[in-house]
């Protein structure tokens, strides 16, 4: 499978409109005429055991939004790797902008979330991305230099990390960043990884910012990109089986 769809289904949902959310998405999975891509859910946390019952013996896996760097102990609220690994998640998502900025997240703290994930033996979704300010005082390319460098752990290799370039300007708002700006921080994504963690082939970099079924298969196209996170689209199950669809084949 070479492109992977993860949904970010953030603070949202009931144990009811999980499953059926998750039974819809399943039922297109099962119908579909051709093979379709890798496909991972992210409910929160409360709701990850009524929705990994519904997946269980399907192609459809689920991630976590977030975990703790440590295993267990006294952090209250958080939620472990090792929890997460145990009741079946493949996945989490680490260093969303969103826990940048409502939980004072540094590039430190999700390179060990990061390495925790990998070492519970989860796949960390780990995202990157500049906010609107520094795309236009010209720093996007310092910025994601930094977060790259300071955010993935040493142990990451291209088949057990997937990397998110979510420009936070485009995430919720409607706007999307040009393929032209997609295929270049792609690129820098892949080139940094590459240097320093054995080489970027077959590394699965999403794209995330706004993607919606109307913008799909123009950005799932574009050079280096290797799937998307998707947030709001990701709650209605028409729109994001289009965008499961418009994975270029
Ligand atoms: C996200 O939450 O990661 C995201 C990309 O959200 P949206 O698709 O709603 O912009």
């Amino acid at each position: 499978m070479s492109h992977l769809i993860a949904g970010n289904w953030k603070m949202n949902g009931t144990p009811a409109s999980a499953e059926a959310l998750a039974a819809e998405l399943i039922a297109r999975v099962r119908n579909a005429k051709a093979p379709p891509p890798g496909v991972v859910l992210c409910p929160p946390a409360p709701l990850i055991p009524a929705v990994l019952a519904v997946t269980k013996g399907t192609p459809v896996a689920v991630g976590g939004q977030d975990c703790h760097a440590k295993e267990k102990g006294a952090h209250t609220g958080d939620v472990s790797p090792v929890l997460l690994a145990e009741l079946g998640c493949r996945f989490v998502i680490v260093g969303h902008s969103e826990r940048r900025a409502d939980h004072g997240e540094t590039d430190a703290s999700v390179k060990a979330k990061a390495e925790a994930a990998l070492k519970a033996g989860l796949t960390p979704i780990i995202c990157v991305g500049e906010t609107e300010g520094e795309r236009e005082r010209g720093e996007t390319a310092r910025v994601i230099a930094r977060q790259v460098e300071g955010s993935i752990p040493q142990a990451s290799t291209a088949a057990n990390t997937v990397i998110a370039y979510e420009p936070v300007w485009a995430i919720g708002t409607g706007k999307t960043a040009t393929t032209a700006d997609i295929a270049a921080v792609h690129a820098q994504i892949a080139d940094l990884f590459g240097a320093g963690h054995g080489g970027a082939s077959g590394l699965k970099i999403l794209y995330g910012g706004s993607v919606k079924a109307a913008n799909a298969k123009e950005i799932l196209a574009t050079a280096n990109v290797r799937g998307a996170l998707v947030g709001g689209a990701s709650l209605d199950a028409d729109e994001f089986w289009k965008i499961i669809e418009s994975c270029p084949r």
